[in-house]
């Protein structure tokens, strides 16, 4: 049955006992294909001019066309298609020169053309690939993800079932529509079977569906944030038995809604999969719902098959023939890739294999090239945005690009370091201080008053003081004995909280004592 309103029960621990992964992928090969719905940042919709921001007052953001009232027609998004075709060249993808759209027919009360626009047999870009790389045993491993194709289509609306406990439909007592995603410009990147993974197949999809975030924002295209749903993942997995030449039958899981999320779908899938092939079993083609709290997913619909679907070319819209000159001109404006500017940055700072790793796996290679551009050295920039920063992003639970702090901030906090103003110690408080909002460096330096102090008479009373409680130090000091003016310095910078010169400090007490 074609997009009708499912909500079966919860099937997980149904069917036959699953199977470790391990011992999975001692019988079994996966092969896995990626659906990725992008949801594009355009300011108006695919079909209409009405306003895509995310979280406005519910149906306030809609018009006859997106309402699909009678005789409303659509005009195709210019940005739209545009964008379509950068992120196509993007994954290495040929554009077509001559395309349609198409209408996807079903119900679906939060669709009210009772079709979607989507492009069926002549979507807009074909046959790319995106590399990826896993890291393994034996080190990094680059694996080619084909690019099936790049279509446009339109989102949905919103449905929300109320009065119940589950927000299923089931127990509800009314559901209510939001229209305002209805018409949202997106696009589907669909990849061809992805073989030959072993069991680096949870892995390779979680890196595929990351590398693929990257892209797409590098473009600019879409802020990309899963949790919004501005990027989604429909994740498709088969097993086969070792050595066999023919794919087993797929199920395809919805309703991934984080990078961790495709990993765990991929691998709680083969294990069931494993577990009902295991006990003789055959595998169902259907659409599952990936369960957040369990890590596993649970039946949803019986997968229907295209010929359900009744396309036929939207004959309210012209077909869309993007010149070769504008294709040429959009490849030109390209930005720098994700892959290109991983190369680059690696050889620039002169990084080895695990520092590059880690600076991608914190996803602060952007941000430490701007800091970088912004006037602080590579190694410096690295070190804030790895160590600190990113425990603070930690503690928080944001991404570290959504710190309240700026590569411009931390450049200059980097430099007031370089030349002598902070010690590390107060550049961590002062960092702190941006953190909550007091401002720039220079303002939380001057409020909270962290300068080292280094000028000797601010410093002369510490250093006084000092000798004057450690006498034992001092006479081991004027005894010739140099290395015991440590503790004096520790006395003066405890003194003054961390913030004297200690390099000034020291030559002071070594002055007075006389060991110069
Ligand atoms: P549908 O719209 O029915 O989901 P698509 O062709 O759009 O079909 O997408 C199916 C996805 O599953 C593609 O990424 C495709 O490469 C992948 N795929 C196809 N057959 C298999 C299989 N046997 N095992 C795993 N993945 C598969
Ligand atoms: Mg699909
Ligand atoms: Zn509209």
């Amino acid at each position: 049955m074609v997009g009708a309103v499912t909500s079966s029960p919860a099937t997980s621990g149904d069917g036959p006992a699953p199977v470790a992964f391990d011992d999975a992928m001692r019988s079994y090969e996966p092969v896995l294909g990626l659906e990725t719905h992008v949801e594009l940042g355009t300011a108006s919709k695919m079909f209409c001019s009405c306003a895509t921001a995310f979280g406005a007052e519910p149906n306030t953001q809609v018009c006859p066309v997106c309402l699909a009232l009678p005789g409303a027609l659509p005009v195709a998004n210019e940005t739209a298609v545009e964008s379509a075709i950068r992120l196509g060249l993007a994954l290495n993808c040929s554009v077509a020169s001559w395309c349609r759209f198409a209408r996807k027919n079903y119900y679906y009360p939060d669709m009210p053309k009772n079709y979607q626009i989507s492009q069926y047999d002549e979507p807009l870009c074909t046959d790319g690939y995106l590399d990826v790389t896993v890291d393994t045993a034996e080190g990094p491993r680059e694996i080619r993800v084909d690019i099936e194709r790049v279509h446009m289509e339109e989102d949905t609306g919103k449905t929300a079932h109320m009065g119940g406990t589950t927000g299923r439909i089931h127990g509800a007592e009314y559901s209510i529509v939001d229209y305002n995603r209805a018409g949202i410009p997106l696009l589907e990147i669909v990849t061809r079977p992805i073989e030959h993974t072993g069991d680096l197949a949870p892995q390779v999809a979680r890196a595929y569906v990351t590398e693929l975030r990257d892209l797409v924002r590098s473009l600019g295209i879409s802020d990309v944030r899963m949790e919004e749903g501005s990027l989604r993942c429909d994740v498709n997995v088969s097993l086969m038995p070792r050595g066999a030449d023919e794919w087993g039958t797929r199920s395809e899981t919805k309703n991934v809604n984080s990078l961790r999320s495709v990993e765990r779908a991929v691998r709680s899938e083969i294990e069931r999969q494993a577990g009902v092939l295991g006990a003789g079993g055959r595998v169902v083609q259907e659409t599952r719902h990936f369960q957040e709290n369990t890590g596993g997913s649970v039946s949803g619909r019986s997968k229907e098959e295209a010929q359900d679907y009744r396309y036929f070319p939207d004959p309210d819209l012209v077909p869309v023939a993007p010149g070769a000159d504008w294709i040429e001109r959009l490849r030109a404006g390209l930005p720098e890739l994700p892959a290109a500017k991983r190369a680059r940055v690696k050889a620039e700072w002169n990084l080895a294999d695990e520092e590059l790793r880690d600076l991608v796996n914190a996803g602060a290679i952007d941000l430490v090239a701007a800091t970088v551009d912004a006037g602080a050295s590579p190694d410096e920039a690295r070190k804030w945005w790895l160590n600190e920063l990113s425990r603070r992003a930690t503690e928080t639970e944001v991404e570290l690009a959504a710190l309240p702090i700026t590569p411009d901030q931390v450049a200059r906090v980097a430099a007031l370091v370089a030349e002598g103003t902070l010690t590390n110690k107060l550049a961590r408080q002062v960092v702190e201080g941006v953190l909550a909002g007091e401002g720039d460096p220079d303002a939380v330096v001057e409020a909270r008053g962290l300068k080292v102090v280094s000028d000797d008479s601010a410093l002369g009373a510490a250093v006084d003081q000092a000798i004057a409680d450690n006498p034992d130090a001092a006479d081991k000091v004027r005894g010739g004995k140099v290395a015991a003016v440590g503790a004096l310095v520790g006395a003066v910078m405890k003194a003054t909280k961390g913030q004297a010169d200690a390099g000034r400090a020291r030559e002071l007490i070594l002055e007075r004592l006389g060991a110069q």
